[in-house]
């Protein structure tokens, strides 16, 4: 079968918009364990002639920080143990939380490949903004805009690198 890639970070670091700018047909969407994530979303993708399958979790607000960082420790632990290869992305700019470093220490444990993706970087004379992510000790990140469309190939290039 179809090597997996599941998508992690915090909310509104631009996961979902990722997801539907790689994916092409959605599969499915499976109800989780309550207070987790609410559901995980399969979809297919390809490039460059490599297919591949994308998880998307998590959609939900919280209405504590506390249950943010709950929800997210088990979305990373979920993507450890269901995932071939892990993209984590940050936000570039806000720059780096407590939740990324929480984010971070989990995915650190894993010898399944994690691309770290800052994005958000929406101009390349910003690339800068970068650099501060090195902390989180999961090698080079790769600067994108889902939005603008940057560096999505290149992300991408990185990814099929890794299944
Ligand atoms: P998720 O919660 O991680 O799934 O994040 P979403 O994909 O829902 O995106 C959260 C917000 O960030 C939305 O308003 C997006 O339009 C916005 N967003 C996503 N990618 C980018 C980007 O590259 N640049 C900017 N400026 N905004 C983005
Ligand atoms: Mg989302």
């Amino acid at each position: 079968s179809k090597p997996i890639v599941a998508i992690v970070g915090r909310p509104n670091v631009g996961k979902s918009t990722i997801f539907n700018y790689i994916g092409k047909n959605r599969l499915s969407i499976v109800e989780d364990m309550p207070g987790v994530t609410r559901d995980r979303i399969y979809m297919d993708a390809e490039w460059l002639g490599r297919n591949f399958t994308m998880i998307d979790t998590g959609g939900i607000e919280f209405e504590t920080n506390d249950k943010m960082l709950t929800a997210i420790r088990n979305q990373a632990r979920l993507a450890i143990d269901e995932a071939d290869v892990i993209m984590f992305i940050v936000d570039g700019k806000v720059g780096m939380t407590t939740a990324d470093d929480e984010v971070a220490a989990i995915l650190r444990n894993t010898r399944k490949p994690v691309l770290l993706v800052v994005n958000k970087v929406d101009n390349m004379k910003n690339e800068a903004d970068i650099y501060e992510f090195y902390n989180l000790g999961l090698g080079d990140p790769i600067a994108i805009s889902a939005t603008n469309a940057l560096n999505l190939g290149d992300m991408l290039d990185r990814l099929i690198e890794n299944l």
